[in-house]
């Protein structure tokens, strides 16, 4: 991968992606597959949004069957058995626990039912996945059982648990970017730190894009007469500059979780109501040995670029934890990071999330031809969602499907490091897996480097402390170095690191 905008504004491309989320991504890997020449356009680095911010958990459909909406419960697990298939050391089968204390729905025989019901309509979960990341048939389990697993569970009136299998892709930015590799080998050219204007038009028909190299302050104009617009939480705004608002394409919300400083509870997720009225459920997953936990929905009226929690909403939620685990202690000088992004939802003002995607072709509604803009819900339905994008775009002219597979590779080439890494005590080679991720996946700043080609931002800390080591990788002068390094500080800062750990 080079940011080579010289060679791309000279070419005319089939498909012009603006967004490099997980749906513009995988729009780029579902276009390739077709042997389509696509240019993608990132207005800051990719995956660096919504699609970094995620609780990192492929779905299958438990939750969907509350709602009996059998067709996105076989999407999603349809969609798990993918990224599962298709990147066995990146993405690992993950136990959930759901203690019962015999409330609502939430009692032992009803949760058999439920459990029995998913293993019976996701029978073909397992085909073709590798064996070690096969998913077993749920169960529901005493309450010593639950003890064993969850020492910390609360006891009181606990009548059982019970425990259903999904899919982790603890390190999504990595995958988002194996999936960009694998497009960009095979006909897209992904353009990172390039904001995406306007479209140009010649008698209502596309026929490229206005954008701006953010590096530079350039104007560049990229030629394709199609256009899709894969903005996340920006879609409607571009939409709009575009051609027109279409509310129903994406109806903001908050959705956040929090990485706290201590040890993980289980090593099961641990989906736990809060004791008290109305409550919603958390869930909290084990995530390289630290709690993480979520998610908080919230009502928003508009896009931001980092939508924060308010001190209210996350002291409410450290209060729910506390009031929901005996002695958990948890404060606000524990939390390392929040992860927030906006999410649609159903209606305006509400935090009830939306189900499906929404694709428009602007063409049906008097708009440009060759314009199509998107949003999606979930990080697992994005290449299926992608695909359907494509279909529509291309229709019957498309050449026929065919597969590409990712390298399979042990987690360190992949950038993946321990959460405690130090570069001091690492003498196996640390600084060659960076050089080479420099040099050909446009690492523009230190950010891109050590948040999304490694895992070495998963820890503040650690990143804030490795930063020096790893600055002198670059060909930086003082000045550059002192900038990177201080606005990888304020990147945690802004997402509410702690000052007592940042100390
Ligand atoms: C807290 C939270 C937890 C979640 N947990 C899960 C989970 O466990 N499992 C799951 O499946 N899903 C989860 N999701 C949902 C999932 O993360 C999203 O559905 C997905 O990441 C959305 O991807 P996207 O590509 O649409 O958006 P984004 O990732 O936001 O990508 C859109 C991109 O467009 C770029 N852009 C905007 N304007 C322009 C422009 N003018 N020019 C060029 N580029 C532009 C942005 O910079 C951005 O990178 C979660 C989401 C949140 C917020």
């Amino acid at each position: 991968m080079k940011r080579d905008i010289n060679t791309a504004k000279k070419n005319n491309y089939d498909l012009i992606i603006i967004g490099g989320g997980f749906y513009g991504v995988m729009i780029a890997y579902e276009s390739a597959c077709r042997g389509l020449k696509t240019l993608l356009l990132e207005r800051n680095d990719f995956g660096a949004a919504t699609s970094f911010n995620s609780l990192r958990i492929v779905h299958g459909g438990l939750r969907y069957l509350q709602t009996l909406d059998i067709h996105r419960f076989k999407e999603s697990v349809g969609e798990r058995k993918w990224f599962l298939e298709n990147f066995p050391n990146l993405t690992k089968p993950i136990s959930c626990l759901m203690p019962l204390y015999n409330k609502g729905l939430q009692r032992n025989s009803i949760m058999w039912a439920a459990l029995n019901l998913n293993d019976i309509l996701s029978l073909n979960r397992n085909k073709s996945v590798p064996s070690q990341n096969s998913l077993l048939n749920g169960k529901v389990i005493s309450a010593e059982k639950v003890k064993e697993i969850f020492p910390s569970v609360d006891t009181k009136e606990l009548k059982g648990g019970a425990i259903w299998n999904d899919g982790s892709i603890d390190d999504s930015q990595i995958v988002l970017l194996e999936i960009l590799k694998a497009a960009s080998e095979n006909g897209c050219t992904p353009l990172n730190y390039v904001e995406v204007k306007n479209i140009i038009t010649e008698q209502n028909q596309v026929k490229g894009v206005v954008a701006v190299d953010k590096e530079t302050n350039e104007e560049i104009e990229f030629k394709s007469s199609m256009v899709v617009n894969s903005t996340g939480p920006w879609s409607r705004n571009l939409a709009k500059e575009f051609h027109k608002d279409f509310k129903d394409l994406f109806k903001y919300s908050i959705a956040w979780n929090a990485l706290f400083d201590i040890d993980a509870l289980s090593d099961h997720a641990l989906a736990i109501t809060p004791p008290k009225d109305n409550a919603k459920a958390y869930f909290l997953r084990p995530w390289k040995g630290k709690l993480f936990a979520g998610t908080v929905h919230e009502e928003l009226e508009n896009v931001k670029d980092i939508p924060m929690p308010s001190d209210n909403s996350i002291n409410s939620f450290i209060a729910d934890l506390n009031l929901s685990i005996p002695n958990l202690n948890l404060s606000r000088d524990h939390i390392l990071k929040i992860f927030t992004g906006i999410l649609p939802v159903k209606k305006e003002g509400t935090d009830q999330l939306a189900v499906r995607e929404v694709i428009i072709d602007h063409s049906e509604h008097d708009g440009p031809k060759g314009l199509y803009s998107l949003s999606g819900v979930k990080l697992t339905t994005s290449r299926l969602v992608a695909e359907k994008v494509v279909n529509k775009i291309f229709g019957k002219k498309i050449n026929e499907k065919r597969e590409i597979k990712f390298p399979v590779k042990p987690e360190r080439e992949y950038g993946i490091f321990d959460f405690n890494w130090d570069s001091n005590k690492d003498t196996n080679g640390w600084q060659d897996i960076l050089k080479s991720k420099i040099e050909n996946e446009e690492v523009v700043h230190l950010q891109d480097l050590i948040l999304r080609r490694t895992s070495i931002g998963n820890n503040p800390i650690t990143a804030i402390n490795q930063s020096p080591a790893i600055c002198k990788l670059f060909n930086w002068d003082e000045e550059q170095t002192k900038y990177e390094i201080n606005d990888l500080k304020d990147y945690y800062r802004k997402r509410g690191l702690s000052k007592a750990l940042e100390n």
